[in-house]
């Protein structure tokens, strides 16, 4: 048998295989291009394609094609074969340094906002260096961003590596403040935990809602849930482990570090968490790993459910994005330091996320903004949508005792007033989890919690470091040229406790009363849907803080308005249309059979029996035929408002339009055909039940 150290990263153009397969000029050159960002020649680009080509064709490889994240929210390639004809009528595979810098697919089809003029119908893709080049079946695939020719950015990657640049600039302003001269440069690095569902493809055939949607748009209450909170952690099921086994060892073989795997508190759902990497990396390899996951569970007869909220009166499903900063020295700067003088520092970059998250609110919920994760945020399950921090009794206590200037009451009583030499050692706190809250600190990085499980973890992470790489500028700024270091440094810490300490609470996030004294008392922002969110990226602040750090253009960042607005329009307007045309064609047919074989049966049993009452299905068949009015009724209602978004001036609009009429028309019918189910004999109902698809995979 194989050991995982034995293939683990076989798929992957690496480290190791960079060193053993460039020369030491190449390798050394390729690494500084990595590390620091300096601009790679075409002769090492010329040696590092031969070098991937070579190990890319042992591996069987054919193909390469320049991977990369349109604003789509998935991943997209174009293969080219290595093929080029020799004089004596065969082949040589070729693969040149230009090949591998830039590619120029035709962009036209690709969401643009606007971005993009007809006449500039191509973009062209670049290579990103930072992540690992690798196999899939038969193709190289090389890390790209896309961006149009007119140098807009039309994917996730590019604004990601600009923030992480802006951050990096800001941070290591900061550590050169505390004396670090050794940082050569910061990264933030991410561990996204992916939950999913696994239901059977055979069930998942029947379901027109799943196949077009990702999620069942209609379907009645099962008589059991998750009520008993007994799948939790349970045994993982022998068919569910085996799609474990080989996901796990596929995404070895492509060097993602797969470590912990769980079933989650709904029945058929369960995580994947990997060790945290680089957050360039960490975005790529989670498209992958999706992709991946979709890919192992059709081998087993299963479907992989990656939408946010598969089943109503479940849990959904999301992605906790576990963040953090650290020097290239691997010092974590989230991480409560040994010595006062850390802890100094250590306390700046918390005050820097604290500060960043209250004056970003809205940019956060936007990152998180889709029409699946709006039936999530705020449903009693996921983070509410209002944006608040966790830190941790700890933590707050030297907080307040910073801002009071009173002694702080933690291992060593300590009065926190003088400057940083008296900054006293604090222990982490691991203790306690607080699950509610949407943004948890979690004893050396940051949980964001509210991002959608189908959503990449790109747009979380770009407006993450922007808005602190913001934070930390504004330190900067003052501390470079401060004559009292350390009283200027205890005084903007203290100002940004008192000044941001309404985004901190620690209280139970599901709760209404929460909602209320959010919004009510604190003046915290509530952005409960898609279209409430989104015209905020819009907003003067975000705009100046966005541009000023180069992460986005101003055009970018109205095509992104756009773009998202019209994914939101059009994901719910397609569900919208699958309900009306399910329940025409499927469950009004179903049940009216039902309806006219007991009426049937019923005349039947009255020609036998002469004045026979037939109550039972007399009151059924008046019960069903109810139903199905109600039924026709609600379709036609949701057919208008379908029609009425034709009238829409615009995206804005439009999505206002949805989610204040389409929704309930879609409410509305759903509840009619839901009561339909139970009602309805199973064999006349036209597709698995919520039960069969919920306890369906053995
Ligand atoms: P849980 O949140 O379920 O208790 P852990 O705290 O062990 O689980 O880790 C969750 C995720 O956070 C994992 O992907 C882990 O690699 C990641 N993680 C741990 N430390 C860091 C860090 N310093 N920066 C970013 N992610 C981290
Ligand atoms: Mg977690």
């Amino acid at each position: 048998m194989k050991t995982v150290p034995s293939y683990f990263g076989s798929l992957v153009f690496d480290d190791r295989v960079m060193k053993a397969n460039l020369s030491a000029d190449v390798y050394r050159s390729l690494r500084k291009t990595i590390d620091v960002g300096k601009p790679l020649d075409l002769g090492v680009a010329n040696a590092v394609a031969e070098a991937m080509k070579a190990w890319a064709v042992e591996q069987g490889a054919t193909h390469f094609t320049h991977w990369f994240q349109p604003l789509t929210g998935i991943t997209a390639e174009k293969h080219d074969s290595f093929i080029s004809p020799s004089p004596d009528g065969g082949v040589i595979m070729e693969f040149s340094g230009k090949e591998l810098i830039k590619g120029e697919p035709d962009a036209s089809s690709f969401p643009s906002g606007g971005l993009r003029a007809t006449f500039e119908a191509r973009g062209y893709t670049a290579w990103d260096p930072t992540s690992y080049a690798f196999i899939k079946g038969k193709t190289l695939c090389i890390p790209t961003a896309f961006c149009s020719y007119g140098g807009h950015a039309l994917d996730k990657k590019t604004p990601l590596l600009r923030s992480m640049e802006a951050l990096n600039k800001q941070a290591l302003r900061i550590l050169r403040l505390f004396g670090n001269t050794k940082a050569k440069y910061i990264r933030s690095s991410v561990g996204p935990e992916q939950e999913y569902f696994l239901i059977t493809k055979e069930m998942y055939d029947q379901r027109p809602d799943l196949r077009f949607t990702g999620r069942t748009l209609f379907g009645a209450k099962p008589p059991k849930g998750q009520e008993l909170d007994d799948h939790y952690f349970g045994v993982i099921k022998p068919r569910v482990a085996a799609f474990m086994e080989e996901l796990n060892e596929e995404l070895w073989k492509l060097g993602i570090l797969a470590k912990t795997e769980h079933n989650e508190v709904a029945p058929a759902q369960h995580e994947l968490a990997p060790i945290y990497t680089t957050t360039n990396i960490a975005v790529d390899q989670n498209q992958l790993t999706m992709e991946i996951m979709q890919k192992v569970a059709s081998k087993h007869g299963l479907v992989c459910l990656l939408h946010e909220k598969p089943f109503a009166g479940v849990n959904g499903s999301g992605k906790h994005n576990n963040w953090s900063i650290a020097t290239d020295a691997g010092q974590n700067l989230l991480s409560p330091g040994e010595t006062p003088y850390e802890n100094a520092q250590f306390l700046l970059f918390l005050c820097a996320v604290i500060k960043a998250v209250d004056d970003y609110q809205d940019l956060l919920r936007i990152s998180v903004a889709t029409a699946g994760n709006d039936h999530r945020l705020g449903a009693n399950e996921a983070p509410p949508a209002v944006i608040s921090m966790f830190l941790g009794d700890e933590l707050n206590g030297v907080l307040e005792a910073i801002e009071t200037d009173a002694p702080y009451q933690g291992a060593e009583k300590i009065q926190m007033k003088l400057g940083v030499d008296v900054l006293p050692k604090f222990n982490r706190d691991t203790t306690d989890r607080n699950r509610t809250s949407p943004f948890a600190f979690t004893g050396n990085k940051f949980e964001f919690r509210m991002v959608g499980s189908s959503d990449s973890i790109a747009c979380a992470n770009i407006m993450l470091n922007s808005a602190v790489a913001e934070s930390l500028k504004i330190y900067a700024d003052r501390l470079e040229g401060s004559a009292d270091f350390e009283s200027d440094l205890h005084e903007m810490i203290r100002k940004t406790i008192r000044d941001h300490k309404h985004i901190i609470f620690n209280g139970n996030g599901y709760d209404d009363s929460w909602i209320e004294e959010a919004t009510e008392k604190r003046g915290l922002m509530n952005l409960r849907t898609t279209p409430d969110a989104i015209p905020h990226i819009l907003d003067k602040k975000n705009v100046d803080m966005l541009t000023s750090h180069g992460v986005f253009t101003e055009a970018e960042i109205r095509s992104r308005y756009e773009i998202t607005l019209e994914n939101y329009c059009k994901t719910v307007t397609i569900e919208a249309n699958t309900m009306a045309d399910m329940a025409r064609t499927l469950i009004a047919p179903a049940v009216e059979a039902f309806a006219a074989d007991t009426a049937q049966s019923a005349l039947r049993k009255q020609k036998l029996v002469d004045g026979l009452a037939c109550g039972y299905e007399t009151k059924l068949v008046a019960k069903l035929s109810a139903l199905t009015d109600g039924i026709d009724e609600a379709a036609d209602a949701l057919e208008q408002s379908i029609a009425a978004l034709a009238g829409a001036k615009d995206i804005g609009e439009e999505s206002a339009m949805i989610r204040d009429d389409l929704l309930d028309k879609m409410a509305a019918l759903r509840k009619v055909c839901d009561e339909a189910e139970p009602l309805t004999a199973k064999k006349y109902w036209p597709y698995p039940s919520y039960a069969d698809l919920l306890f369906g995979v053995k």
